[in-house]
Parts: C-alpha cells; sequence; structure tokens
C-alpha cells in the first residue's frame, strides 16, 4: 500500500455529515460543510453533497477551483476574505464569500460587474476572538456605501470565535449576532438571508440554548472530519471519531541507550532537547518525519511513546513491544496532524470505498475500510 499514508473512511465521514445536518436542522441551523482541513479533497467534498450539503465551504480559492474543476456540484463559499491578488478566480468559482475588509468588497464590486455577474457577501463581525471581521459600531456606517454596489449582494452577517484567542461563542455573543442583524434590516429596511453564527466551535452554546435567535448557518468542518467539538475537544454523541487514521512504517528497530551522549548543543529545531535516563531501551525508528505532518498530532495506537521527531524520522520509546523494521504503526490524528497530512505531497492518501447505503453499525463500533484505492501518490 505505501507509507506514509492517511486511510480516509468515507462512510464514517458520510455518516457524520447526515448527523451533523440533522443535529443542527432541529433548531432551524443550516450547515456548509467545510473542506480546508482535507485540502479541499474533491472525494469528500463529494460524500458530503451526497449526504445533504449544499454550501462546500474552504478558505482557499485553490482548493475551491480543484474542486470545482472536479465537477463538485456544490454552492461554494470562501471562507476566508479574499485575496486582492485572486479576485479575478473568486468571482469565477466562488458564489458567496465571507468579507471582512471594505477595500475588498469595493474590488469585488468592480470585478463581479465586469464579468457580468453578482457576488454574494457575508460580512464579517468582529465579536472578541480578534481575528477577522468589522467592528459592529463600523457596519452601520458603511452599509450606505455597501448597498449602492452593483455586482455584490448582501446575503447576511457572520461571524467567527474560537479561533485565533479561544474566545467562546456562548449565548451572550450569538445573542449579540442575531440583535445586530435584526437592528440593520431595521435601520436599512434589508433583510438577510444568512446568520452565519460561527463553526463546530459553536456546539456548545447550540446544545446550551433551544432559543438559537437569528443565528440560521454554521460552518463546520472538524465535527464532521473528526466527530468532535474544538473548544472541549469533545466527541459529539453518535459520530465517528476515526474517520481517519495515519500508518507509518517502521525504518529501525534496536535496543539503544535512553540518554544521549555527547556535548549537548541544539537540535535539528533549535531546541536545547532535555531527556531522563530511563536506561536502556526498546527504540524504534519510522519514515516519517516533519515534511509529512505534524508530528505532535498523532496518538499511538499501541503503548508506545513518540520521543521525537526531525524532518523525515519519527523515534519512539516502543516499551515493552518487540516492533521490527517493516512493520506498519497506525496512529489517531486530531485536527493540526489531519491538516498537514493532507498537505503534504509525501503523504499517500487513501479513500475507502464510498458505499452508498453504508451498514453503520449501532453500537458505535468501528470498522476498518475494506477496499481501499490510493488516490494519489505524490500530491495532493
Ligand atoms: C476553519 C473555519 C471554519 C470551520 O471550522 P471548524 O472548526 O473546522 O468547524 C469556519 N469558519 C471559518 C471562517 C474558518 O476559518
Amino acid at each position: 500500500m505505501g507509507t506514509p499514508r492517511i486511510e480516509i473512511n468515507l462512510n464514517k465521514i458520510a455518516h457524520n455529515v447526515r448527523t451533523i445536518i440533522k443535529l443542527y436542522a432541529a433548531k432551524g441551523i443550516a450547515v456548509a460543510g467545510i473542506t480546508k482541513g482535507v485540502c479541499g479533497n474533491p472525494t469528500v467534498a463529494e460524500v458530503m453533497v451526497k449526504n445533504g450539503i449544499t454550501i462546500i465551504g474552504d478558505s482557499r480559492i485553490e482548493n475551491i477551483c480543484r474542486m470545482s474543476q472536479a465537477g463538485v456540484a456544490a454552492q461554494f463559499m470562501l471562507i476566508r476574505s479574499p485575496l486582492i491578488s485572486q479576485l479575478e478566480a473568486v468571482i469565477e468559482h466562488v458564489h458567496i464569500s465571507l468579507n471582512s475588509d471594505w477595500s475588498v468588497i469595493k474590488k469585488l464590486s468592480a470585478i463581479a460587474l465586469a464579468h457580468n455577474t453578482v457576488h454574494k457577501i457575508i460580512l464579517m463581525v468582529e465579536m472578541g476572538d480578534l481575528r477577522e471581521g468589522f467592528m459592529p459600531r463600523h457596519i452601520a456606517s458603511m452599509l450606505p456605501d455597501l448597498l449602492k454596489l452593483e455586482g455584490i449582494k448582501l446575503e447576511g452577517i457572520g461571524t467567527n470565535l474560537a479561533c485565533h484567542s479561544g474566545i467562546k461563542p456562548d449565548v451572550m455573543k450569538m445573542d449579540t449576532l442575531s440583535d445586530l442583524a435584526t437592528d440593520l434590516e431595521n435601520q436599512f429596511d434589508i433583510k438577510f438571508n444568512m446568520i452565519s453564527g460561527g463553526s463546530s466551535a459553536n456546539h456548545e452554546w447550540f446544545n446550551a440554548t433551544n432559543d438559537t435567535g437569528r443565528i440560521n448557518h454554521l460552518r463546520i468542518g472538524e465535527s464532521i472530519m473528526l466527530g468532535l467539538e474544538p473548544v472541549g475537544r469533545i466527541p459529539i454523541v453518535n459520530l465517528y471519531t476515526d474517520a481517519f487514521s495515519f500508518v507509518a512504517e517502521v525504518i529501525e528497530s534496536k535496543v539503544k541507550p535512553s540518554l544521549p551522549y555527547g556535548d549537548v548543543g541544539q537540535d535539528a529545531f533549535g531546541h536545547i532537547p532535555i531527556f531522563e535516563d530511563k536506561g536502556q531501551m526498546n527504540r524504534i525508528i519510522l519514515g516519517l518525519g516533519r515534511q509529512d505532518l505534524s508530528i505532535e498530532g498523532l496518538t499511538p495506537q499501541l503503548e508506545i511513546d513518540i520521543l521525537g521527531a526531525s524532518s523525515d524520522h519519527t523515534i519512539i520509546d516502543a516499551k515493552q513491544l518487540e516492533i521490527k523494521t517493516g512493520k506498519e504503526l497506525v496512529f489517531d490524528m486530531n485536527y493540526a496532524a489531519l491538516l498537514s497530512a493532507m498537505t503534504s505531497p509525501y503523504v499517500i492518501k487513501c479513500l475507502s470505498k464510498y458505499d452508498e447505503r453504508p451498514r453503520v453499525l449501532p453500537n458505535g463500533r468501528t470498522e476498518r475500510p475494506e477496499a481501499k484505492i490510493a488516490e494519489s501518490q505524490h500530491s495532493y
């Protein structure tokens, strides 16, 4: 099969998509499926669409172009403010974009007009996480000019929390966004179609309230992929948390000392490492390194410890286990590991066969994917 590889169980993703859509629909919230965690993989996007997603969101125009060219039948949402250098592609391939900069919006309007098309936008509102968004008080003063722009249709407002500063999307934040939407609608005699309240991080808020106010849209990536809510990294009921796993191969296996010997300087990444003397140790090396993925995001499925990694080697304390060279080891992945593995050209992306009518195991037990198809060998 080849290593290092990421194994993607499409049936588990399909199950997660259906479950998430149903969960949020119960309180009137539609979900966009966010594909940036899988680097806009068109097969994963297609599985989302087959299971009820109508809007696919990604932060990169390159990913959206790739999905669009692969024929993924969805509306595409660009969830990062468009780069001025990419506006032509945005107008061409994106149906709706999240915006937080007035100069970008003006240029979007001009280019949409030149292309004889209308581009939908969501205005992002800063609510305390201090990443993207207009300060709320600035929106009302900007709207008269914005509403005059041709080629642009204001679909609604949105916000993003829990990304840069870890500020939670709680009841107070969401009520403030709802009130802002209603105030703006009344003040300017307009009607918003979409109030996009956030991401997977909104799960706790969603569970905590029955009154979701004006929020009728969320942009969900991590919950679909990893079955988690990202604020506390708590598994969501009835979701698979193991749709992705990572496989690497042993390239050296020896008993060696645990304490390095010689004069100590910096390691490959500029740190001065400190080690504990645990006597002789079953040490193995994997053909895997930082060029492949963010090693810290891996959790071994065996009782072993990751000691460290450089560009191309990962060193492991195999503890009581005797693991031979050539053996494949399987790891669980967090979001950072997923994102980096999907982005690395060295990692083989291995997708399970997608079963249109998957057998979902009622007890939450998981299956290993049966037929595996290597989608791509050396590129994403
Ligand atoms: C990444 C991102 C999302 C999706 O976040 P998840 O935690 O994966 O659900 C939503 N909105 C914006 C603006 C994002 O950047």
